[in-house]
């Protein structure tokens, strides 16, 4: 949100100002099916050219044109007026044609569902509004804070705790990172600063170069960690330059990356993982437990598998939070544990994520445990 402008709603998540399309690039309106990830584009061509509205996205993938009642005259469901639909069409070409219930098109197609008002899902499920300790920083856990890079995203995933989020409330601002950096000076009790959003990778590696080096400057600073699902949707976001200026950096750079199933994880996704990771930095996944994408023990367990296949260590699982229009992705806990369960009966430790959930005021995420399983002594 340059010079101060606001999105539409001025609360919502929206991608920046400088992917809106220009007239030469109408979105979604490039490749006919079946769409390719074989000729790249440069990363901000691809944000530009990115799906933008539900039933674009059903025409990309040849599904009907969606003829609910909830659709209004301007061809949008409600819950799209919000949260509009963003999807990049590297992601979409690894939806499977004419497959509605493709897991990859349930966690960008706007439903109807999104509408249900449930009891106990709200705009701020993990209390982070409370935790902003200075405009653009979140600090809930010990030695690491958090900034809110940017409240721009390369993919709008419907189940998001942060759809709602009020970034203009938080100081989250692209060209402003001053009293976040302000912040991190005074406090010489972190150690790791969290790139996060938003997504931190939908800013150009000529400014976050600009930020690494602010936060180097700062000496109790030991580590920098990235939080993005740009390498999973835009995989040649991760450009050499990126490369060169996390691995070269003072600080030890973490990469946490976001695929929810195996299907995300194409050739283009993992070659770039794998330079980030020969160049020594680390890369783990975290991913949420969805109905209907990932609840399923064969499914999770092809999503590590290929994870640690490719020397990417499965993190988080995380119990899906609770935020407003989400409910239709709920996953029981026990059904979460008994997966976990699952897959500890067939892949090596470190294969196995933390089944976490986030529970506003506690000191770190909250392990979800079976306290039914006993040790033996
Ligand atoms: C999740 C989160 C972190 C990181 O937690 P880890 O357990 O270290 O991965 C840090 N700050 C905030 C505000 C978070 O929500
Ligand atoms: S889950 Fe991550 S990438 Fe998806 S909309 Fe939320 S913040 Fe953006």
């Amino acid at each position: 949100m340059r010079n101060g402008s606001t999105n539409q709603s001025g609360k919502i998540l929206a991608t920046s100002d400088e992917f809106v399309p220009t007239a030469f690039h109408q979105p979604g309106e490039l490749p006919a099916l079946p769409l390719t990830e074989s000729e790249p584009v440069h990363w901000q061509e691809a944000m530009k050219r990115a799906i933008r509205s539900s039933q674009q996205l059903r025409k990309a993938v040849g599904l009907p044109p969606d003829s609910s009642k909830g659709v209004g005259p301007d061809g949008k469901l409600a819950g799209e007026q919000n949260f509009p639909t963003f999807a990049p069409l590297e992601f979409v070409a690894r939806i499977e044609p004419r497959n509605a219930d493709d897991p990859l098109l349930k966690q960008v197609l706007p439903v109807t569902a999104e509408e249900v008002e449930h009891v106990g899902f709200a705009s701020d499920p993990v209390g982070d509004l409370n935790a902003l300790a200075s405009p653009g920083v979140l600090h809930k856990y010990e030695g690491r804070a958090l900034i809110l890079t940017t409240s721009a995203c390369g993919i709008h995933c419907r189940y998001c705790f942060r759809r709602e989020f009020p970034y203009q409330q938080t100081g989250s601002r692209k060209d402003d990172w001053l009293p976040s950096i302000k912040y991190l000076q005074q406090r010489t009790d972190i150690e790791e600063v969290i790139l996060s959003g938003g997504d931190p990778l939908t800013t150009t590696d000529e400014k976050l170069d600009q930020l690494i080096t602010a936060l180097e400057g700062i000496p109790h600073l030991k580590r920098l960690r990235l939080h993005s699902r740009m390498p999973i949707v835009i995989p040649q976001r991760i450009t050499g330059e990126l490369v060169k200026r996390l691995s070269s950096s003072r600080l030890s750079a973490w990469m946490v990356i976001h695929a929810n199933h195996p299907q995300e994880l194409s050739e283009s996704v993992l070659s770039g993982t794998a330079q980030l990771i020969d160049a020594g930095v680390p890369v783990l996944n975290q991913a949420v437990l969805l109905r209907g994408v990932n609840d399923q023990t064969e499914i999770l367990t092809e999503l590590c598998r290929r994870l640690v296949n490719h020397r990417i260590q499965p993190y988080y699982l995380h119990q899906l939070d609770r935020v407003r229009g989400a409910a239709h992705f709920e996953v029981p806990v026990e059904t979460g544990l008994k997966m976990i369960e699952n897959l500890r009966a067939v892949l090596p430790g470190y294969a196995i994520p933390q089944y976490v959930h986030e529970e506003a005021g506690e000191k770190s995420k909250t392990p979800i445990l079976d306290t039914n399983r006993e040790i033996n002594s």
